[in-house]
């Protein structure tokens, strides 16, 4: 296998660089398929001294002022900044998508967005009853060691979410990136780790073992998991062993539900935005478009017209909007799910041409109409560059037709008349159901799953509930008057 780069990343355990114990293993670039670089494998032992590393330097973490902690993550807010470009540019190569648009640098800049706002979040000591003979008073405490599992799709910015929050309560941290896309997360920990005091922050990679490994960890007190459902379905069950909390960000398979009266030119961007961001590869994309069947062809005429103006290439060139699809097996999910539409009769419309030296994981951007609720591009998760259109008669029956999945992350509703449009997504099965936008998540507002796609929430004073634990502290009033 030649390669295009020698880029060698280490874990971080205990304040130290780390080589993995279990070897090494190579990591891709997808825009050319040639190796990239490695990370290491953790051993079973490097997991538990990760673990163990992260509990023995919790206490005095959390005995930090909730206003160090607040400087320490402003701090490393700083350091992604600092470093935005030599970390953007990991992640082009790693994950594909390009520094430009919503891509790599945008990634490095929502990281550091979101950290800073992990810091500015006010969470107060709440007064939960009172009255003449007692006070009751909600406090919030860190839970312990935090276990992170991430995907490869939002590689730093997932990784972010899952440990800014956490580590501003008090919990220490133990990050298991990805191991398609470890080499941005392991710069970054290795950045932001040498401000932190050692076992803070610490980061092992390799497989799903040794992902398996960490969330079964006896003391792992709490695991935020993003991923796909199967394996969410088996850190529930390794949750069972150490009675770990669990935040789960699961798959999604959005509708979006675009109403009669809709202006297509002035949504049409948002509209396929909220669709291809990151190439549909995004939890919360929209991937299940239903329309009105009299304005179906002006829409995807729209949106045609949008894909085929995003020029497809490596992402590190520059002009290129949208990369390849993060790895080979994805990719090969994806034009499965286009084969099986076709041979049922829908109809493919595609968008910009790809590469045409045959390297990397190109696919050219589609939406696909004359398909149906039942066939497989509807029924699954396609997570990549092709839309499902699905035309309506009744906006009743594409409600239905929308909440009849299992999953329900987001769903979104496109009107004119918000008032309408408010109505109708309340009758959406989904954590959230944005309005004339989709996917449009901010650090503020809580963001979570339904059904299948998990449980629990991240962002905002949510997010931080969701890595502590309540303590009420109750006072009998009356002890003092009768002494
Ligand atoms: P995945 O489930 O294959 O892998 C996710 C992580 O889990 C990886 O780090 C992997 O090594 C680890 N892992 C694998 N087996 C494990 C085990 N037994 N125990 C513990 N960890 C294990 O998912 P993926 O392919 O990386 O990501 C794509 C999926 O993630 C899609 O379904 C997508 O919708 C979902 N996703 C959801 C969100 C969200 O916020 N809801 C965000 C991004 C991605």
């Amino acid at each position: 296998m030649t390669k295009d780069h020698d880029i060698e990343c280490r874990m971080y355990i205990d304040g130290r660089s780390a080589a993995g114990d279990a070897g090494v293993f190579d990591v891709f670039n997808p825009a050319t398929g040639q190796v990239l670089g490695q990370a290491h494998s953790a051993s079973v032992a490097q997991v538990d001294a990760a673990v163990r590393a992260a509990r023995r330097a919790q206490p005095a973490w959390e005995a930090l002022t909730d206003d160090d902690r607040r400087a320490h993550l402003v701090r490393a807010a700083r350091t992604l900044e600092g470093n935005l470009d030599h970390l953007a540019r990991l992640i082009t190569l790693e994950q594909g998508k390009p520094l430009a648009g919503p891509g790599s640098v945008f990634e490095v800049q929502s990281s550091a967005q979101w950290t800073r706002a992990a810091a500015d979040i006010e969470l107060h000591p709440e007064v939960v009853f009172e009255d003449a003979v007692r006070r009751d008073v909600l406090h919030r405490r860190a839970l312990g060691v935090v276990a992170a599992v991430a995907p490869w799709n939002w590689p730093l910015l997932i990784a972010i979410w899952q440990v800014m929050p956490a580590l501003r309560m008090g919990n220490t941290v133990v990050l298991k990136p990805s191991e398609f896309t470890p080499l941005a997360t392991l710069e970054a920990v290795r950045l932001i780790g040498s401000d932190l005091p050692a076992g803070v922050l610490n980061v092992v990679t390799g497989d799903g073992a040794v992902g398996q490994a960490l969330v079964s960890h006896p003391d792992v007190a709490k695991i935020q998991f993003t991923g796909s459902e199967n394996t969410g379905r088996r850190v529930v069950q390794a949750s069972a062993g150490n009675l770990a909390r669990l935040t789960l960000e699961l798959g999604g398979n959005d509708a979006a539900v675009v109403l009669e009266d809709v202006d297509v030119a002035a949504v049409a961007m948002d509209l396929f935005w909220g669709a291809f961001l990151n190439l549909g590869q995004t939890c919360a994309c929209a991937k299940r478009l239903y329309v009105p069947r009299s304005r179906e062809r002006e829409i995807v005429e729209a949106l045609v017209a949008i894909a085929r103006d995003m020029p497809i290439g490596n992402g590190l060139e520059p002009g290129i909007m949208m990369g390849p699809i993060q790895n080979p097996r994805q990719h090969a999910k994806v034009r499965a799910l286009i084969e099986d539409a076709r041979s049922q009769g829908a109809t493919v419309h595609s968008g910009a041409s790809i590469p045409v030296d045959g390297r990397g994981n190109f696919q050219a951007l589609s939406v696909v109409t004359g398909i149906g609720d039942g066939i497989r591009l509807v029924d699954e998760e396609q997570f990549g560059p092709v839309l499902p259109v699905i035309a309506y008669d009744d906006v009743d029956n594409a409600i239905e037709r929308a909440n009849r999945l299992p999953l329900g992350l987001g769903a979104s509703v496109w009107s004119s008349d918000p008032e309408r449009a408010v109505a109708l997504a309340g009758r959406l099965e989904a954590g959230t159901v944005w309005i004339n936008q989709h996917g449009a998540i901010h650090p503020m507002v809580p963001f979570g799953g339904s059904k299948g796609s998990g449980y629990g929430s991240e962002f905002g004073v949510e997010g931080l509930k969701a890595v502590s634990a309540a303590r009420v502290i109750s006072l009998k009033k009356s002890y003092a008057a009768r002494q």
